[in-house]
């Protein structure tokens, strides 16, 4: 599917030189995508050339937060040209079916698209490429860790202990899969009150720290509840370009910044199996 020289991820039609970065959740409106593409944002905003691929191919939603207008373009019949917002390459299932269309492929489909989405897609050169990968521990969510050895899962878990407690999983999941875990993100962490400035921890406290020592990693930030972000997420102007003066963006930039301060080196030695060689064992 690629291969690694010169440090870079050398894929069929690009290269990737900072990170690969696959964001995960134990389940589902934790606010992955959201965080997806706000931290893709911040990251282009940072000077970074970033992509999006919408791992979550039944549950696509990157094309509506990010405000995708453009198709994806296909050149010679063979490779795809993948659509921008806000400077971020973005290839989703939702290029090419109906947002309220369910796709409904099986496993060995699914892991054919994400071959397809890294090898055919121009996606020219990168210094971070984020998957938003399907909510949980299933095949799809598996497979991309089997396949893909040198992304590092980013998990976005809320606070309370059943949110952790399943987020927990993944973390595992990837240990097992010798995937290195980049850090956990705690999302709608409080609800900062506009009137007084009070914090109220509305799904609970400190979940998130107690699931990255868990997972001997690094908490990489908090982010708050706002129903500002909401809304401009539903709107497809994510909250880091709509409003960069609010603390959610702040803290958004925070995480980036982190991102960015690690030094990555893509290990020569791991190698990606192919899925042409027959499926994953779990
Ligand atoms: P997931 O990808 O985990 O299923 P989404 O990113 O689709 O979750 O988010 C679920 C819902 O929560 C969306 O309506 C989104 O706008 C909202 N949301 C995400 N993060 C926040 C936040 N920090 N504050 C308020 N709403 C949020």
């Amino acid at each position: 599917m690629y291969k690694v020289e010169e440090g870079k991820i050398q894929l069929e039609n690009g290269s990737i030189s900072e990170g690969l970065i696959a964001i995960a959740s134990g389940k589902g409106g934790v606010g992955k995508s959201t965080v997806t593409v706000n931290l893709a944002i911040s990251l282009a905003k940072a000077g970074k050339k970033v992509g999006i691929l919408d791992a979550d191919i039944h549950g696509f939603s990157i094309p509506r937060i990010i405000g995708l207008k453009d198709e994806a373009k296909t050149k010679d019949n063979k490779t795809i040209i993948p659509p921008k917002s806000f400077n971020i390459k973005v290839i989703s299932m939702g290029s090419f079916v109906d947002e309220r269309n369910p796709v409904v492929w099986r496993a060995p489909l699914l892991s054919g698209a994400l071959q397809q989405f890294m090898q055919d897609v121009e996606w020219g050169e990168l210094d971070y490429l984020l998957l938003d990968l399907p909510p949980g521990t299933g095949d799809m969510a598996l497979d991309i860790m089997q396949n893909l050895p040198h992304a590092e899962v980013l998990v976005v878990t809320t606070p309370q202990p059943t949110a952790v407690h399943v987020a927990g999983r993944i973390g595992k999941a990837a240990e097992k899969l010798d995937v290195d875990v980049l850090g956990v993100i705690e999302n709608m962490s409080y609800f900062r009150c506009d009137d007084c400035g009070h914090k109220e921890y509305i799904f609970g406290q400190g979940g998130g720290k107690d699931l990255a020592k868990e997972l001997n990693t690094d908490l990489l930030g908090q982010l708050p509840l706002d129903p500002i972000a909401r809304q401009a997420s539903d709107d497809g102007l994510p909250i880091v370009e709509a409003k960069k003066e609010l603390e959610i963006s702040k803290v958004y930039k925070k995480i980036s910044e982190t991102i960015t301060s690690k030094n990555t080196e893509f290990d020569p030695n791991k190698k990606p199996i192919s899925l042409q060689n027959g499926p994953a064992c779990h």
